[in-house]
């Protein structure tokens, strides 16, 4: 006999989130996000190019190279990066698709650490709490900083695991 520990609410909405990721066609990034208001989800969406415009899988991803500063055992260096910025990120896709009346005091769930525009729309945007699972070390800081300059509620479910399935998704 099986026993099964019914999930949390933390873990079902991170799983939808994830859910949502698979349907993004960036072989770079996949993510996904879902919006919760109470114990209701009221919206999905993941990274993609806008409907109706060829997206990564038929045009390929857009790729653009940046430095970043990076801190190597206490010294900054200066790391080349490649982004692809085809797609529209999947939070503000969620901003797009939702209803501000929907928005106020609600909980974002989303399966990467929002980047510093994605994290500056979503703190204008109505929402209290964002739960995010991977780590995005770029903007991390900056993002922090501001969530709690806004009063709005930032954590990371550190002990979540993905899904059985999805990770293996991400290799093109
Ligand atoms: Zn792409
Ligand atoms: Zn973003």
């Amino acid at each position: 006999m099986s026993t099964s520990v019914r999930k949390d609410w933390d873990t079902y909405f991170m799983d939808i989130a994830y859910m949502a990721s698979t349907r993004s066609q960036c072989s770079r990034r996949r993510v996904g996000t879902v919006l919760v208001q109470g114990k209701k989800l009221l919206g999905t969406a993941y990274n993609g190019a806008p409907s109706g415009v060829p997206d990564c899988s038929e045009a390929g991803c857009m790729i653009v190279e940046e430095y970043e500063v990076k801190l190597v055992d206490g010294k900054e260096e200066m790391v080349k990066k490649q982004r692809c910025v085809r797609t529209i990120h999947a939070e503000q896709n969620l901003l797009l698709f939702t209803d501000r009346s929907d928005r106020v005091g609600s909980t974002v769930y989303v399966t990467d650490q929002p980047c510093w525009t994605c994290a500056n729309m979503l703190a204008n945007s109505g929402i209290v709490e964002i739960v995010y699972h991977r780590p995005y070390p770029k903007d991390s800081d900056k993002v922090t900083e501001m969530m709690k300059q806004k009063g709005i509620l930032f954590r990371r479910l550190e002990s979540y695991e993905i899904p059985a399935g999805i990770v293996e998704d991400i290799t093109h």
